[in-house]
């Protein structure tokens, strides 16, 4: 059967209804004309939107729906993660050509739903449409203190610069997707890297948990999601802030293995790290004190790495150095990495 057979209601209806979960903020949810949500006293409200369409930010035929369900909440809950809230519900719009299969519909929404499930938010509403090609559009509330919300702006010179997991994978599970290369036929190591990469492209994990435990334990000075590299994205914290940055490629943290595939591919880890996107890891800066301490609960909550990779100075400029301490710019191609591999 195909979603022009099951119609906009019926979509709904066997879709939509099955990710509402009764939550105490949503007064009503989906079925009238507007959700209403009654705001939680004394706490401000996050919004944020993520669109993704097909043939831009997806290649349609090498997705699996799953995935892009997970995707498109994990983009709007890594934002309500990089200010330091608590995701509450979400809306979803879609525009779907007629001849979807319904299949395809299920397992989107299966994807979709372990990670709402996982985090406890409910679907409170959206919009479904006809049209040529897949298009998705999730709206995230959050809410969160006023006094815990961490923005871009607050970093001051001399701050470590600091990311939690791991950078680059998920370039690299792109570049393996894109280019269709074939993972079995690479050597035991290089094959698990090329794993974990592909799973990082995929299935991107928000830092909610992280991020709690960081308000609460070692608030950032400032804060962001690293979606288009840890190279670009600082931009936006130093531009905020009117200060500069060094990183230190050497620190730079990344899965197992994933020098060696990059060498393997022709390919530069580094590049993949400072200007792959997708990552979807916390990019934050702290007073050096309270590194270990937030090391400490970042580690507790879920596991997950705490990285010095850097720290913000008062130049204007970001600069990054290799291993050697020499300057090398991470943009215009990998040649520049060519002595430091
Ligand atoms: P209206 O025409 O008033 O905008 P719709 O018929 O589009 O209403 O939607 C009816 C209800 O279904 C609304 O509560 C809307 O939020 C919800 N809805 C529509 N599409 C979706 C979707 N893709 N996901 C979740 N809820 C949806
Ligand atoms: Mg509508």
């Amino acid at each position: 059967m195909s979603l022009a057979e099951l119609g906009e209601f019926g979509i709904i209806e066997r879709f939509a209804k099955r990710l509402e979960r009764p939550i105490e903020n949503l007064v009503t949810g989906i079925g009238d004309d507007c959700a209403v949500i009654r705001p939680a006293p004394g706490r401000h409200t996050l919004i944020t939107s993520d669109m993704m369409v097909a043939g831009v930010h997806f290649l349609l035929d090498r997705t699996e729906p799953s995935d892009l369900g997970h995707k498109a909440l994990c983009t709007g809950l890594s934002d309500i993660a990089a200010m330091g809230g608590r995701p509450v519900c979400f809306f979803l719009s879609l525009a779907l050509p007629g001849g979807t299969p319904v299949s395809w519909l299920e397992r989107f929404f299966d994807g979709l739903g372990a990670l709402a499930t996982e985090f406890g938010v409910t679907l409170a509403g959206g919009d479904t449409v006809a049209s040529p090609v897949v298009a998705v559009d999730i709206t995230v509330l959050g809410q969160g203190e006023p006094k815990n919300l961490v923005r871009r702006k607050g970093a001051r010179a001399g701050d470590l610069i600091l990311v939690t997991g791991y950078l680059g994978a998920s370039a690299a599970g792109l570049h393996i997707i894109k280019n269709e290369i074939g993972i079995n036929n690479l050597p035991g190591r290089l094959h698990e890297a090329a794993a974990l990469a592909c799973h990082a492209h995929r299935r991107p994990w928000p830092r909610l948990r992280e991020a709690a435990v960081l308000v609460r334990d070692a608030p950032p000075t400032s804060m962001m999601d690293i979606s288009d590299g840890l190279a670009g994205d600082l931009r936006h914290i130093t531009g905020a802030n009117g200060v500069g940055a060094e990183i230190w490629a050497g620190s730079l943290p990344m899965i197992p293995g994933l020098q060696d595939l990059a060498a393997e591919l022709g390919n530069s880890a580094d590049l993949w790290a400072l200007s792959g996107g997708e990552d979807y890891e916390l990019l934050l800066t702290l007073p050096e004190p309270q590194a270990e301490a937030a090391m400490r609960a970042v580690r507790g909550a879920n596991g997950t790495p705490l990285t010095v990779v850097g720290r913000i100075t008062d130049s204007l400029e970001v600069v990054f150095l290799d291993r050697q301490g020499r300057q090398f710019s991470p943009i215009g191609g990998h040649d520049h990495f060519g002595g430091h591999q």
